[in-house]
Formats: C-alpha cells, sequence, structure tokens
C-alpha cells in the first residue's frame, strides 16, 4: 500500500463524463489498497472564462478579486469529482485550499507555496477516504485566497505530494507524456520514457507547458517522483501498465535510457523585446535600465548589450507580453532622460526557441548546427542566450513553428 497522489488537468476534467472517468480510475488505484489523494484543475476553459469576465469589468481588474473569482473553478471541480466518486460507492472529501490548509505568500496571482498542513487529509485518508484538494489556490496569512499562476495544478500536486511524504505523483494530462516537443506543433514527436530532472526544469522554463516550472522545482527539491502520463485511454486498463506509463522525471544521471545529445525543443510565444538606443557606455547603465524595470516587478529574460561606438551603446532585453506595455512605460517615464537614451523601441512579435539536453555538456557543434538550420530556412537570429544544457535563440514570431520543426528534425528526435 502506497500514498499517491493524482492530478488531473482541465481537459482531463472537462466534462461531467470525463470527471466520471476519473473517479472510475481513482477508484480502481483505491481498490488496489493505495491511500489516493487527487488534486484537480478547473474545468478546461473555465479559469480563461472568469479571467475573461474580469476583463469586461475593468481593464485592470484587483488582483486579489481576480483569486477570488479564479479560484471558483477548481471549487467547482472538487465538489463534482467527490460527487462521482461517492456516486460509484467511495468515500470522498473535497477540500479548497485554505481548509486544508495550504499556505502561501501574498503575491496575488502567482503566490508561492510556504507551507502545507497534512493532518486533516491523513485522517481522512486513515479513515479510508480519498481526499480531492483544489489546484491553483491557496490561502495567505491574512486568511486572503491566494492563486498559483497558469498551470499552478501541477505545482499544487507536486507541493501536496511532497507534504504528505507520497510514494509518487502521478500528473495525469491530455497527452501521454513528456515529448521531444509539442506533439501539437511536430506531429512525429517522440514520447520520452524519462527525463532529467535538469532537462524537464530548463523545458518548463522555456514554455513547454506540460509542467508549470515551480511543480519542477518541487519535484527537485523534495525527489518527488513525478510522472506525466495520459488521463484519455481507458480508466479501467490494467494499473500495473498505467503505473508504467507515460514519462517518469529521474534524478539519476545514469538512470537515463535515451542518452541523445539533444533531448528536446521547447518554445515561447509568450516574448517581447525593448531596445534602448543610444545610451552612454559607462558603469551601471544596465543597472539604471534593468533596476528600473526590476522594480516595477516586470521579469527580465534574454539581455544583451552592444559594442559601444563612439561611447553609446544599444541595450536590449526581453519582457513577457503582459507586462511589455508597463515595461514600455517605465522606460519612458523614468528611464529614457535619465539615463539620456536616444529612443526607445520595441517589437511584441517575437518569440523564443530552445533546444534543451544534458548531452550538450560533452558535445561540441550543437550551437553551429542550430544556426545553419535556421539560416537554411531563411530566419533571421535576433537574440541568442546560452546555459550548459540549453542554447535560445529570439526570432519573429511567424517563423517559430516553421524553426521548431526545421530543428526537430536537423536534430534526429522524430519518433522511428
Ligand atoms: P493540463 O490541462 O492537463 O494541465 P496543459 O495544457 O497545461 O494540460 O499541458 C499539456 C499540453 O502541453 C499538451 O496538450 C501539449 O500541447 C503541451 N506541450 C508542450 N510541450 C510539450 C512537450 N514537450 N511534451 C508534451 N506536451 C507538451
Ligand atoms: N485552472 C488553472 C489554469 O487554467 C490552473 C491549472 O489548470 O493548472 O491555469
Ligand atoms: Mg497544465
Amino acid at each position: 500500500m502506497a500514498l499517491i497522489v493524482h492530478k488531473y488537468g482541465g481537459t482531463s476534467m472537462g466534462s461531467t463524463e470525463r470527471i466520471k472517468n476519473v473517479a472510475k480510475r481513482v477508484a480502481k488505484w483505491h481498490d488496489a489498497g493505495h491511500q489516493i489523494v487527487v488534486v484537480p484543475s478547473a474545468m478546461s476553459g473555465e479559469t480563461n472564462r472568469l479571467l475573461g469576465l474580469a476583463k469586461e469589468i475593468s481593464a485592470q481588474p484587483d488582483p486579489r478579486e481576480l483569486d477570488m473569482l479564479a479560484s471558483t473553478g477548481e471549487q467547482a471541480s472538487v465538489a463534482l469529482l467527490a460527487m462521482a466518486l461517492q456516486a460509484i460507492g467511495k468515500q470522498a472529501v473535497s477540500y479548497a485550499g485554505w481548509q486544508v490548509a495550504i499556505k502561501t505568500d501574498s503575491a496575488h496571482t502567482k503566490a508561492r507555496i510556504r507551507s502545507i498542513d497534512d493532518t486533516k487529509v491523513r485522517q481522512d485518508l486513515d479513515a479510508g477516504k480519498v481526499v480531492i484538494i483544489t489546484g491553483f489556490q491557496g490561502v495567505d496569512e491574512h486568511g486572503n485566497i491566494t492563486t498559483l499562476g497558469r498551470g499552478g495544478s501541477d505545482t499544487s500536486a507536486v507541493a501536496v505530494a511532497a507534504a504528505l511524504q507520497a510514494a509518487e505523483c502521478l500528473i495525469y494530462t491530455d497527452v501521454d507524456g513528456v515529448y521531444t516537443t509539442d506533439p501539437r506543433v511536430v506531429s512525429d514527436a517522440r514520447r520520452l520514457k524519462t527525463v532529467t530532472f535538469e532537462e524537464m526544469l530548463e523545458m518548463a522554463s522555456l514554455g513547454s507547458k506540460v509542467l508549470q516550472i515551480r511543480s519542477v522545482e518541487f519535484a527537485g527539491n523534495y525527489k518527488m517522483p513525478t510522472r506525466v502520463l495520459s488521463s484519455l485511454t481507458d480508466p479501467l486498463m490494467p494499473l500495473e501498465e498505467e503505473a508504467i506509463s507515460g514519462t517518469l522525471i529521474s534524478f539519476e544521471e545514469d538512470t537515463k535510457m535515451e542518452q541523445a545529445t539533444i533531448t528536446g525543443i521547447a518554445f515561447n510565444r509568450d516574448e517581447t523585446k525593448i531596445t534602448v538606443l543610444g545610451v552612454p557606455d559607462r558603469p551601471g547603465i544596465a543597472y539604471q535600465i534593468l533596476g528600473a524595470v526590476a522594480d516595477a516587478n516586470i521579469e527580465v529574460d534574454m539581455i544583451i548589450q552592444n559594442q559601444s561606438v563612439d561611447g553609446k551603446t544599444d541595450f536590449t532585453f526581453t519582457v513577457p507580453r503582459g507586462e511589455y506595455t508597463k515595461a514600455m512605460d517605465v522606460l519612458n517615464e523614468k528611464v529614457k532622460t535619465h539615463v539620456g537614451a536616444a529612443s526607445i523601441t520595441g517589437d511584441a512579435k517575437v518569440s523564443k526557441v530552445s533546444v534543451v539536453g544534458v548531452g550538450m555538456r560533452s558535445h561540441v557543434g550543437i550551437a553551429s548546427q542550430m544556426f545553419r538550420t535556421l539560416s537554411e530556412e531563411g530566419i533571421n537570429i535576433q537574440m541568442i542566450s546560452t546555459s550548459e544544457i540549453k542554447i535560445s535563440v529570439l526570432i519573429d514570431e511567424k517563423y517559430m513553428e516553421l524553426a521548431v520543426r526545421a530543428l526537430h528534425k536537423a536534430f534526429g528526435l522524430e519518433s522511428a
């Protein structure tokens, strides 16, 4: 008997039929003698619908009220799933984040989990109940409901698994594992049986939304065995088969089965580029520009500073699309005259494409192969950034899918 956490995403919870299937699957695991905690997302489209309503009311809704609103999607899901389990004869109880409690900081719409109290959950599990806990939400020290950022139910699930010292966290979704790239963009992408924690962290941070990055961080910090698998298979398929399906995030370098140089291609449409032109090339200039942006709570990603010509230089960096206008305002109002910049320009139609793989450490020539492939497709590279296990380029968004397909092929990642 083991304690196992199941997480079901929006598509998996997308209709009452699908919720009944989730209940059947959960009941199968419970019948096998396991203690099961389920962390579901809102039904697909529901979070978008709620946030859309907020936008109809106000261009800049109060973040606290946004969290009050967005968290209701998950509250509906847990109650429906509890009813579905009860309808097939299982004892089940649902809890909102604050009832558990899942305590977070007060950063509304992007809160971080601080602690999880496992007392009540353990009592219910020991009493033979299936426990269902809302994904995506928590409560701050003042009793306000918070949410964890889009895709945050993954993080709720892994954090709950860590708090309960579960044997495994199973992330059920609408694909049957982690692929070499998004199978919706490259149809012959290949499923990975295992992916190292470091690679998964890079893929998630570079835009692969199959797992929210913070869930991967939790998995790493607590060495929580985490598996991504399909919720769309027959819910009554043999448990032994299901338990080894999908993709396992591995923590040991030498357990990695597939020793390819490149593991996958990630992409992110959520990028914009800003250039501050003609700034004096002197110490402190980067701090003056980026410090002002950071003070406005805007996350900066790629950064380059050009060589100076006649004592002047250009400074280019990227910010997420949602923060583009705010960043431009900050620069125009607080930075431009202060640093003596000639002008500030921006491009909101760029995307980032990255190749990821721990094998890069021991191979040379990956960057040149990547750049050659893009040049053969006539794709201009606007910015480059690298780490030990990834190379990212910023390109015009209209070439993003072409770049992903070409690189996937050039690195031989397709299924046989
Ligand atoms: P859920 O609602 O279950 O959380 P998401 O939509 O958040 O599901 O994440 C699953 C989706 O992630 C898939 O449908 C797929 O399009 C996308 N995805 C992006 N990159 C990858 C990848 N490398 N492997 C698998 N899926 C990926
Ligand atoms: N429902 C939330 C969202 O759509 C959280 C999640 O699905 O993980 O972002
Ligand atoms: Mg998700």
